[in-house]
């Protein structure tokens, strides 16, 4: 379906219609490519995250990253709510927000500790899932939502998250980091998206 393409929105000076936005699914070509970093947090931007966030919690993810829905700009959200388990606000470093968080041209400063597997799905890859390594605590420094630069070390699930995010900003997608048992495991899955694709 010709709407649910990109790549239209990668040029600034194309006026963003933040309703006509939507998830776009593998895929679609701009899950593929670097995006483009974002010049100042302008009306646009604000449409394009608010957006975003509209988007996350109707497709109930933690996560997501403007290339989902089909603007290829450096911008990503998340919400990784804490649970009674592992997801925590007040440990350190934290591995949950207390609510919706914005990031512009994020950049990951710094990687702790050797990575482990865990399994992870991504709402441009429906019913995929499989194991990715990463290291387990991230430091992410970003602009946010009013165009301040703050600094954020995360653990657990939010580390987790920012990693993931910040890879669909680079067209890095999940089946690229799989270890090599989820890759076989998925790969008629992926095969039927990309055929499914061909028929839109
Ligand atoms: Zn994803």
């Amino acid at each position: 379906m010709a709407a649910r393409r990109g790549l239209f929105y990668t040029r600034p000076d194309v006026p963003i219609d933040a309703d006509a936005l939507h998830l776009v699914l593998y895929p679609d070509p701009t899950l593929r490519v670097r995006a483009a970093p974002v010049e100042g947090v302008d009306d646009d931007v604000r449409k394009i995250f608010r957006r975003m966030l509209e988007v996350m919690y109707e497709e109930q993810g933690i996560g997501l990253a403007a290339p989902q829905i089909g603007v290829s700009r450096r911008i990503f959200v998340l919400h990784v709510p804490p649970n009674d388990d592992d997801r925590t606000l007040d440990s350190d470093p934290p591995s949950a927000t207390d609510g919706p968080m914005v990031f512009i041209n994020p950049e990951i400063t710094a990687l702790e500790e050797a990575p482990e597997a865990f399994e992870e799905g991504c709402l441009s890859l429906p019913d995929i899932r499989g194991d990715v390594l990463r290291p387990p605590i991230a430091t992410v420094k970003a602009l946010d939502a009013k165009g301040n630069t703050f600094t954020m070390r995360c653990g657990g699930l939010l580390a987790r998250c920012v990693q993931h995010e910040f890879d669909h900003l680079e067209g890095v997608l999940i089946i690229d980091r799989m270890t090599q048992m989820s890759r076989l495991r998925t790969r008629l899955a992926v095969r039927d998206l990309e055929r499914d694709a061909g028929l839109r």
